[in-house]
């Protein structure tokens, strides 16, 4: 971090302020150029507030030159993170096509599109038990039932599978969920993520509809820095202007993530468009901008989903997805 001074800074003013750093365990490095007074802070600037030092009468202006994220971060993680999820993997090359209803409504309806998803191409299946639901009126999920139901599919078929946790409560549910889930409206729960820090399953993040890839990132810091390596982070689309779809997928922040950071990125197409011809396109795009995986609300009667009907593609509209995704990765590769 770099801290410009005001011109001629107040000498005892200037001490307190180098006293102060260095009381938080940090090295300072003092230029003093013709005009202006340089500090360089060297050690870890991660917990200092930058509004705070900002405000100082003798600041000027302030840089962080390092990010406040250390776990996530590629500069001291070159190498892409690869997820063991049971018996699979996430990163580094390796890549997961999830697909499931949004809602697990029945074990009839959970188990018919977990074999179809899974004779199209689906590597992983994903359905949602605890649902977070705008409404307290609308369908709540089946909860720990549903779970239940999940994991009856998951036997079945063999396909590792993904739901979503809203409270730390109902982490006994999920002994046999291959990734917890952490959806957009908890992607800002510190507690929860801390709490998540300290198990070691594979969490799949969403990013907050609100929230800045710094932000997401900041947020897989909070599950890492309690020990849990195992983050994938989700794009799904965050709040504009635009109203011709549910949210806008914001694309570049694939490129940027794994720029940024070494986590597997997956891309929620569902989510992001809210439209059920915008999925395929926008799943595509996803892959050749880079995703680690897409994540597709499959079901097999959209019509009548209790969640999420008009954003849901069938399984014969997934498993015709599933070629083009295989061909541009084949184009990726070439
Ligand atoms: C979901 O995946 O079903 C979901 C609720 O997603 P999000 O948290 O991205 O809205
Ligand atoms: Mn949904």
């Amino acid at each position: 971090m770099i801290v410009l001074l005001k011109k001629k800074p107040n000498k005892d003013e200037l001490t307190n302020l180098i006293d102060w750093f260095k009381g938080m365990g940090l090295n300072v490095h003092v230029s003093e150029g013709e005009e202006r007074t340089l500090l360089g802070l060297i050690g870890d600037t991660s917990r200092i507030d930058i509004d705070l030092i900002k405000a100082l009468d003798i600041v000027d202006t302030v840089k962080r030159i390092q990010e406040p994220f250390k776990n996530a971060n590629r500069k001291f993680h070159p190498d892409d993170s690869i997820i063991e999820i049971g018996g699979t993997k996430i990163g580094g090359g390796n890549f997961q096509l999830i697909a499931g209803p949004c809602s697990i409504e029945t074990e009839e309806q959970i188990c018919t599109i977990a074999r179809e998803v899974k004779q199209a191409g689906a590597t992983m299946l994903r359905g949602g038990a605890f649902k977070p639901r705008t409404s307290p009126y609308s369908f709540q999920g089946l909860r720990e039932e549903g779970i239940r139901l999940l994991l009856a599919a998951k036997r079945e078929t063999g396909l590792p599978v993904v739901t979503e946790l809203m409270d730390i409560s109902q982490l006994k549910y999920f002994d046999d969920v291959d990734v917890i889930q952490v959806g957009a409206r908890n992607s800002q729960n510190f507690e929860l993520l801390r709490e998540l820090g300290h198990c070691k399953k594979p969490i799949l993040l969403k990013r907050g509809p609100a929230n800045t890839v710094q932000e997401l990132l900041m947020s897989a810091e909070y599950i890492m820095a309690g020990g849990n390596e195992n983050v994938i982070v989700c794009e799904r689309g965050i709040r504009t202007f635009e109203t011709s779809t549910r949210n806008t997928l914001d694309l570049s922040a694939v490129p940027v993530l794994k720029e940024l950071s070494h986590l597997p990125v997956v891309v929620d197409p569902s989510h992001a468009t809210g439209v059920a011809r915008l999925v395929g396109p926008m799943a595509l795009a996803a892959v050749a901008a880079g995703a680690d995986g897409v994540m597709v609300e499959v079901h097999n009667d959209p019509q009548h989903a209790l969640c999420d009907g008009p954003q849901s593609i069938t399984p014969a509209e997934f498993s015709m997805l599933t070629r083009k995704v295989m061909r541009v990765r084949g184009a990726l590769a070439r």
